[in-house]
């Protein structure tokens, strides 16, 4: 009877000393009556336990840390930003609003200076920002395009660069451009030859009215006072029978200083027949003479019209 006091009480249970080895060493946490300091082996896994737990402690305060130093940065950056646009806005929109990080209107100006140059000359380009207001002097002659949303001013501009890189975002979703876009072009020696600039839709359906009374305001500035404006294209739907708010816009360009040249869009949909009676209402409905500038027929597709096109923008620039 004695005997059975000193029975190890696994062993009893016919559990081998592997096979406890084993369930101390896989269980997650040893048990408390194994760790009664009597068994040495079981006392050092408990220290080793102990150890790893404490080790595993110490990691997660500096994963914590770590991650709350990251949040707090993060909860500043966002605050500055913020703040920014703020002042920006604060300050009537002073200050270009550039939708890239990198505006290259900031680097230094690198106008060729030239007044001429061929169309096959241009051998870049690129985004120079988008603005509502305060854009930067280029000294680099601007060619601007406006018409309804989906008029395919867009489109205009990447044909006329003549180049594969499709840098102005052409889109099914009208009204969306609220901005002034600047792509620059530039020759084989990246000197700048002349800016396209995208300006905003007008007939806007995705914008409200204050919205809309406020791109009217930036624009009115920039046809009213932009030196290297030389030539403003009008671009009318040729599909189209004559607009309200394309005469009414026509009207209202015309008393800008800058020169106009109106551009019949979209003509690779159209019979010639069609093309002739919607162009001749136009002329009509627009109050157009034969002193006036003839409509140039454009197509982004086929490219017809281009040529046309890229005289008037070098006789603009040229006059100038
Ligand atoms: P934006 O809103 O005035 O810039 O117009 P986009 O250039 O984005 O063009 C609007 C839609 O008309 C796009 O789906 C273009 O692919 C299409 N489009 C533009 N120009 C032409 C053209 O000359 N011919 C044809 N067939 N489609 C065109």
């Amino acid at each position: 009877r004695t005997m059975i006091g000193f029975v190890n009480p696994l062993a009893a249970c016919g559990i081998t000393d592997a096979r406890r080895r084993s369930m101390i060493c896989s269980a997650k946490k040893p048990r408390g009556f194994l760790t009664d300091g009597k068994d040495e082996e079981l006392e050092r896994i408990a220290s080793e336990w102990r150890k790893k737990q404490k080790r595993q402690e110490e990691k997660k305060t500096i994963k914590k840390g770590k991650e709350e130093k990251l949040a707090s940065q993060q909860a500043n950056r966002s605050a500055d930003k913020k703040k920014r646009n703020s002042s920006a806005m604060r300050n009537g929109g002073s200050g270009a609003v550039p939708t890239s990080r990198k505006n290259p209107y900031v680097e230094p100006a690198k106008s060729s200076g030239r007044t001429t140059f061929k169309p096959e000359e241009v051998a870049g380009v690129r985004f120079g920002g988008s603005f509502t207001i305060d854009i930067p002097r280029t000294r680099v002659p601007e060619i601007a395009f406006i018409g309804r949303s989906n008029v395919g001013k867009s489109s205009t501009i990447n044909c006329l660069t003549g180049l594969k890189k499709k840098v102005a975002k052409t889109s099914k979703q009208p009204g969306r451009t609220q901005q002034i876009n600047f792509f620059i072009l530039s020759d084989a020696e990246e000197q700048d030859l002349a800016t396209l600039v995208d300006l905003p839709g007008y007939g806007f359906a995705k914008i409200g009215m204050e919205d809309q009374r406020s791109v009217e305001v930036f624009l009115e500035r920039y046809l009213s006072d932009r030196e290297e404006l030389k030539l403003v294209a009008i671009l009318i739907d040729s599909r189209r029978e004559p607009q309200a708010t394309d005469l009414a816009l026509l009207n209202s360009i015309r008393q800008f200083p800058c020169k106009t040249q109106i551009v019949m869009t979209k003509i690779d949909l159209m019979t010639p027949s069609n093309l002739s009676k919607n162009a001749q209402a136009f002329a009509e409905a627009a109050g157009l003479t034969d002193d006036d500038e003839d409509l140039i027929f454009f197509s982004a597709v086929t490219g017809q019209g281009r040529g046309l096109l890229w005289q008037a923008a070098q006789e603009a620039i040229a006059m100038s």
